[in-house]
């Protein structure tokens, strides 16, 4: 049958002679008008346009179900700091996941920079009231504010000891770097000299309020940053200086005055001095940014809803670009790659937490192994700041143990002083998530059913991937940083929007970006694989790869990209958009050209979280197989049986395909009988092959279903081949193709209305399968049960049709040999009727297996074939949330299915239920099966281990609701 296609620099520039200086004029001019469209784009996202069509949809949605939407009251905003809070951990849903759990820390003792968390409710009110604060929500950040000055011992905008604060956004589930954040707000004119003053540090104090006009004027008043940096690069190609830490105090002053000059040029008004205003324009900035292009494909890619809005975080800022003995940096409390126990992270001496995230500069390792293996001579954390590291080693012993989970964190270092700046459940890889599952349940801190549910199923596919085969020759061009691991071969592309355009097109891609950035995230979903030649290990491209399960590469520096040249070069080789590469994101190697792969070896901690997994889970899990080397992987990946073997795949064969059309096109029974007796031995050896490697397990085998035009010769070497066969005329034949031909094929001649139509075809199936089992059975293999499916039915009449031929097949078998098999005979549920007549249909049929292809298509009325022309409109236009083809549509099909099993076990108490469609290895649909009561699901092999775990997640959280 055929299946759905549904399956689908900153420059830093030095120019020292007037020719280099000619050129980078030029350079110049193209970044200048890429950037400006980069501009238009960013500034056309953050206009309330794009937001104002959804906003609209949000609010009339929320007031077509609630008419006006009541003003929201009491507490709207939560304090933090000084080693007590308002908030919790547990609270994420209305303080987001960073402010829930800057409070948590806080509540730990750990030195967290006090600040305050206005809640996702103010986001959600926000949007629903025409963009409106509720007026509750002044007074409590004022006294919030009141708060964190007396604890800081600082006044917002005070001339002397000024109060610097960091906005920044929080939602619900992580959605790193989506949305936006201002650094450094305070500073103006006036306090740029206390801070100077208090810091004793004139640099500092300008460079601060620099990096804060620009970030400002970026993400609130959208002037964007090319802007800005064009300002810095002149003013560094004008002095000689090459690098931003050859600035001195005087040059930073000189490129404010220069800044607040353009920003007042570009928007008509000065650059606002007021910190309240300054406040209040950051805050609406990140609830706006809620609503911006790449935090809505986020969301949409993630299924995340557009009603849980983002919380806001204001908190004091510590400084990381204070001097030598300042840093900031990120930590993740294990390896996210691999799940070693090792502390695993990067930071910066001298900086702002941005520089890390974006990949600026390239950060330095945290520990001293970390930084001997990455063979890097600039000192880790461990080495320069012995003390400090130290410190914070307890903290992450301290956070580990108490959220029993790998955490991902933030820090500052402040002349020499820790805080904490964020704490959250690290994102890690497939391979890391079931180390760090399996070790945490040996050092106690968690149950195996809990390590079970904490790995999504879906990951699992990163481990049951190929990986390029060790012993093939591979023409390495480059290296870079194993970023997110597994291997990916294609096409070479340098822009997100092409990558996505090339991969719709069934192409595979490669992303090749210097580095991401979060508008490149359609790009990097719809890429096999990513390589930048920029970033570390948790720059933008490896944090968001890890998550989406894509193979990464990051920080190749070997590669020169040339986007405008549609190029990259590594050393003397030149690789052009379209050649093809691989990478390898276990290893961090570009390899020139297509790889030759490897299966993957699944034993120790995957076997043995597998086998928790087996202990608690109800529903068995089946494979769909025919060929011998199916079956063998789905029982090397743990199946218990074969759900569907789809007899007709087992036509197309060269060895056989002529005798098929010789049945097919026979017009009579005894034409047809002399061609099927040439198949049956053939199908007796799938079958003996087939039990053999089951050994035992159940196997159910469908019988022919798919319209028999699908084996119609084409060319006339197949006609001819027919007609020696068969002693017809190949004009004869060629009629006799015509008459069979259909309009409607999906709903015609296929199904049990073959074996109605022509017995012997069925009967012939039903001997090779009896006459196989017996052979296996009395060759000494394990006793062989075969159930013998009818395809399509639609109604009683057609099941007790075709049982009786099926029962009188065996019986003539078993009386041959002189040996009897244990044997059912069931039908598949794949169309309405059957469902709903499912109580006398399983009067007959022993096991219902539910079809769910066909039951999708038939229900929902669109042809399974055809859906993919249409199907991404009704995604995007939110009419369905998923492609019902892929994840079982549970209110319609699923109400069938459930229709169908009550029905059915209500004639027949012991009825076996199982379901074969594709959704049989979608996770979703696989705890729907178990809420249905089914048996088993059944998928292709490489989703065994998935169903697997999906099915013990099921079986947990319906443990967990019954005790609660
Ligand atoms: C189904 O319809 O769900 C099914 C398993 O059969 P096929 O895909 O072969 O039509
Ligand atoms: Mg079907």
């Amino acid at each position: 049958m055929a299946k759905p296609k549904q399956k689908k620099a900153k420059t830093k520039l030095k120019a020292k002679t007037a020719s280099t200086r000619a050129k980078t004029a030029v350079r110049k001019t193209a970044v200048k008008v890429k950037k400006a469209v980069k501009a238009k784009k960013a500034a056309k996202a953050r206009k309330p346009v794009a937001k104002k069509s959804v906003t609209k949809k949000l609010v009339a949605k929320k007031a077509a179900a609630s008419k006006a939407p009541a003003p929201i009251k009491g507490k709207l905003v939560y304090s933090f700091g000084d080693g007590k809070a308002e908030g919790r951990a547990d609270m994420r849903e209305l303080l987001g996941g960073k402010g829930a759990n800057l409070a948590e820390m806080s509540n730990l003792g750990l030195p967290v920079p006090p600040g305050f968390t206005i809640t996702t409710e103010v986001c959600t009110a926000y949007y629903d009231n025409g963009k409106k604060y509720p007026p509750a929500l002044k007074g409590q950040v004022e006294a919030a504010l009141a708060t964190v000055e007396k604890l800081v011992g600082a006044k917002f905008g005070d001339s002397t000891m000024p109060l610097l604060v960091s906005v920044r956004s929080g939602a619900r589930a992580s959605m790193p770097g989506m949305m936006d954040t201002v650094l450094n707000l305070g500073l103006n004119d006036v306090t740029v000299e206390a801070l100077a003053r208090q810091s004793g540090n004139e640099r500092f104090a300008w460079d601060s309020y620099r990096r804060f006009i620009q970030m400002y004027s970026d993400v609130v008043l959208g002037v964007g940053h090319e802007h800005f940096e064009e300002i810095l690069e002149m003013h560094k190609e004008e002095r000689g200086f090459n690098l931003d830490t050859d600035l001195k105090a005087e040059d930073w002053k000189e490129i404010v005055a220069a800044y607040k000059k353009m920003v007042e040029k570009e928007l008509g008004k000065p650059f606002p001095q007021d910190v309240h205003d300054q406040l209040w324009g950051a805050i609406g900035a990140v609830f706006q940014s809620w609503m911006n292009q790449r935090a809505i494909t986020y969301r949409a890619l993630n299924n995340i809803p557009a009603s849980w809005g983002t919380a806001v975080n204001v908190q004091a800022m510590v400084f990381g670009n204070m001097g030598d003995t300042s840093c900031t940096g990120v930590a993740f409390t294990r390896d996210p790659a691999t799940g070693e126990k090792n502390y695993y992270g990067e930071y910066l001496i001298n900086a702002q937490g941005e520089d890390v995230v974006a990949g600026i500069r390239t950060p330095q390792q945290l520990t001293k192994a970390a930084r001997l293996k990455a063979g890097n001579d600039l000192p880790s954390m461990e080495e320069s700041m012995p003390e400090t590291f130290k410190q914070l080693v307890n903290v992450f012993q301290k956070l580990e143990k108490h959220y029993r989970d790998m955490q991902d964190i933030e820090f500052t270092v402040q002349q020499g002083k820790l805080w904490m700046l964020q704490t959250r459940s690290g994102k890690r890889t497939a391979k890391a998530a079931i180390k760090i599952a399996v070790d945490m349940v040996k050092e106690k801190l968690i149950s195996q059913a809990e390590a079970v549910d904490r790995i999504d199923p879906a990951s699992l596919d990163q481990l049951l991937h190929p990986t390029p085969d060790p012993k093939a020759p591979r023409k390495v061009i480059a290296k870079g940083l194993a970023a997110s691991p597994g291997a990916a071969s294609g096409k070479v592309v340098f822009q997100a929007d092409e990558a996505e355009q090339m991969a719709s097109k069934g192409e595979a891609v490669i992303l090749c970006r210097v580095e991401t950035s979060p508008e490149d995230i359609h790009g990097m979903h719809a890429a096999k694989g990513i390589l930048t030649a920029r970033g570390g290990t948790t720059s933008h491209a490896a944090v968001v790869a890890r998550g989406m399960g894509r193979p990464c590469v990051s920080g190749a520096g070997g590669i020169r990209i040339d986007y405008a040249a549609n190029k990259m070069t590594a050393g003397d080789i030149t690789v052009n958009k379209g050649d093809v590469i691989t990478i390898d994101g276990s290893t961090g190697e570009v390899i020139l050209g297509l790889m030759p792969m490897i299966e993957p070896q699944l034993s120790g901690d995957f076997g043995l979280l597998m086998s928790w997994a087996d202990k608690l889970r109800k529903l068995k899990v089946r494979t769909n197989a025919e060929t011998p080397a199916d079956a063998e992987t789905a029982v090397r990946f743990g199946c218990e049986g074969i759900g569907l073997c789809r007899t007709e795949h087992m036509f197309f064969d060269a060895d056989r395909i002529t005798a098929v059309r010789e049945m097919i096109l026979s017009d009579n029974v005894e034409g047809r009988r002399k061609a099927l007796a040439k198949i049956l031995p053939m199908q007796r050896n799938d079958f003996v092959q087939l039990f053999k490697i089951m050994a035992g397990r159940p196997v159910t085998i469908r019988l022919l279903d798919p319209p028999l035009h699908e084996f119609l010769p084409k060319t006339d070497a197949d006609f001819e081949a027919v007609a020696k066969g068969t002693g017809l005329s190949v004009a004869a034949l060629k009629e006799r193709k015509k008459a069979l031909e259909e309009t409607n094929p999906m709903l015609g001649h296929r199904g049990c209305r073959l074996g109605i139509t022509y017995p012997e075809i069925y009967e012939m199936q039903a001997r090779a399968i009896f006459e196989a089992a017996v052979e296996v059975t009395q060759g000494g293999g394990k006793p062989v049960e075969p159930e013998v499916m009818i395809p399509l039915v639609a109604t009683k009449a057609e099941i007790d049709f075709m049982k009786k031929r099926v029962d009188a097949v065996a019986q003539a078998v078993f009386k041959e040999k002189g040996k009897k098999v244990k044997y059912l005979v069931g039908t598949m549920i794949e169309l309405p009727r059957a469902a709903l007549r499912a109580a006398e249909i399983a009067e007959t049929a022993e096991f219902f297996s539910f079809g769910t292809n066909d039951l999708t298509q038939t229900t929902l009325g669109i042809s399974r074939d055809d859906s993919a022309l249409f199907m991404e409109d009704y995604l995007k236009a939110g009419i369905f949330d998923r492609d019902p083809f892929v994840s079982i549509d549970q209110a319609g099909v699923g109400e069938l299915v459930k229709i169908a099993a009550e029905r059915g076990r209500s004639s027949r108490k012991d009825l076996k239920l199982g379901i074969c469609g594709e959704h049989g290895g979608d996770p979703s649909s696989v705890r729907f099966c178990h809420k249905a009561g089914l048996d088993y699901v059944s998928c292709s092999p490489y989703r065994v281990p998935i169903a697997r775990l999906a099915a013990a997640q099921a079986a947990i959280s319906e443990e967990k609701a019954s005790e609660a």
